[in-house]
């Protein structure tokens, strides 16, 4: 996964270093200086970072807060920009409107050009204003995608690319109340990797982070379309089981517990093997997301306590 261009904070920075107003023009120019393109021109990935970005989730945040501070900027010029049409076609306005009388009037070839001049200078002030607006526009739209890009960063991990804590929880609310409209039910399942510290301690925290990657991975090739695996946090997982109950959710993670069992991961010739703990819980009438999540952390305590490498489903 890779954090989006932060375009628009290296122009805007690059013109308070040289003390520059944060006008279209000065915009576009350091654009261009910045990425050899103009503005709308400029391909979104360009400036991206390798996968595993050690300042991942922050970086991000920290870009979403930039590019909103540039859309701001863009914004009070565009405003500005259209303030200056305005008065564009409002000043000059007052001069030409009475020509078409003027030039009826008009005995001399003088005063017709000094007219024609002056409808021509009103006519390239108010292009110039127009070009000013149609940059400002294409500037906006660049920072559209930007912003758009980023939000999806945000619900990311950066480390194994799947939806983080931060994006679960809208889409679990929403299966939620979706699983209560439809009378469908609702399962999910906290996972735990068992003594993952030990892995880091023999193997290295890099070897661990590429076993929470091969998880990741094993899991995607065993859920169906529609489960949603979030990383919940470190080494814990949720995977969201829309239209399966308890019973069912319990298969799919035991399916998963015996792929992880017969693939382990292999590491400069050394084999990686770990197993899991999971808690599984299913909606209940009147319950919420949080309480549903509740219960499966409950339930995976449970299979800690238990011995670890098992699966408890929480009562109903
Ligand atoms: P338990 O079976 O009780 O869950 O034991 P555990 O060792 O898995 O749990 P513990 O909470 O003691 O340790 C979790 C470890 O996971 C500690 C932390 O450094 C490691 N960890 C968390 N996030 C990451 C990560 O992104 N990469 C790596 N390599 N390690 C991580
Ligand atoms: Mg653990
Ligand atoms: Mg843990």
């Amino acid at each position: 996964m890779k954090p989006a261009p932060n375009i628009a904070r290296l122009v805007l920075d690059r013109l308070a270093e040289l003390g520059l107003p944060s006008t279209l023009e000065n915009y576009s120019r350091y654009f261009r200086e910045i990425t050899g393109a103009s503005p709308q021109a400029a391909p979104p990935s360009e400036t991206s970072s390798p996968v595993g970005d050690s300042e991942g989730p922050f970086s991000s945040h920290v870009f979403g807060l930039s590019v909103v501070e540039a859309a701001r900027k863009i914004v009070d010029t565009v405003s500005q920009t259209a303030d200056d049409l305005a008065k564009n076609i409002g000043d000059p306005n007052r001069e030409i409107k009475p020509s078409p009388e003027i030039l009826a009037r008009a005995q001399e070839h003088k005063q017709i050009l000094a007219l024609l001049g002056s409808v021509i200078a009103t006519a390239n002030a108010m292009h110039r204003t127009v070009e000013q607006l149609i940059q400002a526009r294409q500037a906006l739209d660049q920072l559209r995608v930007e912003l758009n890009a980023n939000q999806a960063l945000l619900h990311q991990d950066p480390l194994t690319g799947i939806l983080n804590r931060r994006g679960m929880d809208d889409l679990l609310a929403r299966e939620a109340a979706r699983s209560r409209r439809v009378s469908g039910a609702l399962a999910v399942a906290m996972i735990d990797l068992d003594h993952f510290k030990q892995i880091n301690d023999s193997h290295g925290h890099s070897a661990g982070d590429r076993t929470l990657i091969h998880f990741v991975e094993v899991a995607k090739s065993m859920l169906r379309e529609t489960d949603v695996l979030v990383r919940y946090g470190g080494e814990e997982f949720l995977v969201i089981l829309p239209e399966t109950d308890a019973a069912s959710a319990e298969r799919v993670v035991e399916r998963f517990k015996q792929a992880i069992a017969q693939t382990p991961l292999i590491l400069e010739g050394k084999q990686i093997s770990f197993t899991f703990s999971a808690g599984i819980a299913q909606l209940r009438g009147g319950e919420n997301s949080h309480g549903l999540v509740l219960r499966a952390d409950q339930a995976l305590y449970e299979a800690k306590q238990a011995g670890r490498d098992c699966i408890i489903i929480a009562g109903p």
